[in-house]
């Protein structure tokens, strides 16, 4: 079975519910949808995919959320409804709030971090946040998961017009997979593959992603430079875009040259400028038909042939007993 925490913001509920293993959540209305692989949370290195989707718009990234949603407990977490005050969710395994955000709505990332962790009186935790351009309604906000981000395609906006700032998890402990040894020479083969076999050395929370020791950096800079700006300009307008949660490609495709950049963000986040979208290029859409990316590896991963079908045939096995 799969386990499904529902929060209705509307009406200030939470449900948890269980599905079947074959099935799958369907977004419906303005529902949210956060889906953790059903591997993850086991600790196997580089298995990290979080699935963001709602009806018309889906989008995947690494980091931490997707381990430790699992780690709580859970597969789906289903967000319906929009809550009339500003809140953040709070999980902690079994128990799931609904806390007012009202003084932390319109902070910026780090801020709003600093403000949860001490609200909670916790510093074990992971957050999944919208910044200050999602909660004024800008199209292409993201939302940010840790040094990660996706949601460019109107999940990050969704998330603002819920009046919901962020998704918190407390940092629970791994799951148990059937058999600790296979599982352990699984991960023995990926590290030998990614070239340091040193495997505590992929649980560094200091990692980019879960399980990952890679680190790949962000690509928006050469992005924006392709589009004629230099590399001043480029990271000014990443800098800019950072700080409101909104995707710096697109905010460069809507930015000319000579413009002021600080001053163009603030018209489009705080005086609602209008502005043409050019059609960005979509979020890749996951291709549920590769079982590599079906179970969350990272796409750099899986190129790096990290394991082949008779391993993925064993990691269930010592994970499910299948
Ligand atoms: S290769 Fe990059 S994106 Fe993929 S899991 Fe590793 S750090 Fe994350």
């Amino acid at each position: 079975m799969k386990k499904v925490a529902v929060v209705d913001l509307m009406i200030n509920q939470v449900l948890i519910k269980n599905i079947e293993d074959n099935q799958n959540l369907i977004a419906e209305d303005d529902d949210l949808v956060f889906k953790a692989p059903s591997l993850c949370g086991y600790g196997i290195l580089g298995l990290n995919r979080l699935d963001i989707y709602s009806q018309n718009s889906n989008s995947k990234a690494g980091g931490y959320f997707a381990h430790y949603l699992k780690c709580n407990g859970y597969d789906y977490l289903l967000i319906k409804g929009k809550s009339k005050e500003p809140v953040y969710i709070y999980i902690n395994n079994e128990n799931v709030f609904i806390k007012s955000a009202e003084e932390i709505y319109f902070l910026d990332k780090e801020s709003t971090e600093n403000k949860i962790k001490k609200d909670l009186n916790k510093e074990d935790i992971e957050i999944a946040q919208v910044g200050i351009a999602a909660c004024h309604g800008v199209d292409f906000s993201r939302i940010i998961l840790g040094n990660k981000s996706c949601g460019k395609d109107g999940l990050g906006k969704l998330m603002g017009e819920k009046n919901l700032k962020a998704i918190v998890l407390n940092k629970a402990e791994f799951l148990k997979p059937k058999c600790r040894e296979k599982l352990y020479n699984i991960n023995r083969k990926i590290a030998n593959k990614l070239g340091n076999e040193d495997i505590e050395a992929y649980y560094n929370e200091q990692n980019n992603c879960f399980g990952c020791i890679v680190n790949c950096g962000s690509t928006s800079i050469k992005k924006i430079m392709k589009k004629g700006f230099s590399l001043e300009e480029a990271e000014n307008l990443d800098s800019i875009s950072n700080h409101y949660g909104m995707d710096s490609c697109i905010f460069a495709s809507i930015a000319d040259k000579e413009e002021d950049f600080e001053k163009l963000a603030e018209d489009i986040v705080f005086n609602n400028k209008s502005y043409e979208l050019k059609s960005s290029k979509k979020s890749k859409i996951h291709d549920e038909s590769d079982e590599f990316e079906e179970l969350g590896f990272c796409r750099f991963l899986i190129k790096k042939n990290i394991l082949d079908h008779d391993d993925i045939k064993m990691l269930k096995e010592c994970i499910l007993g299948e």
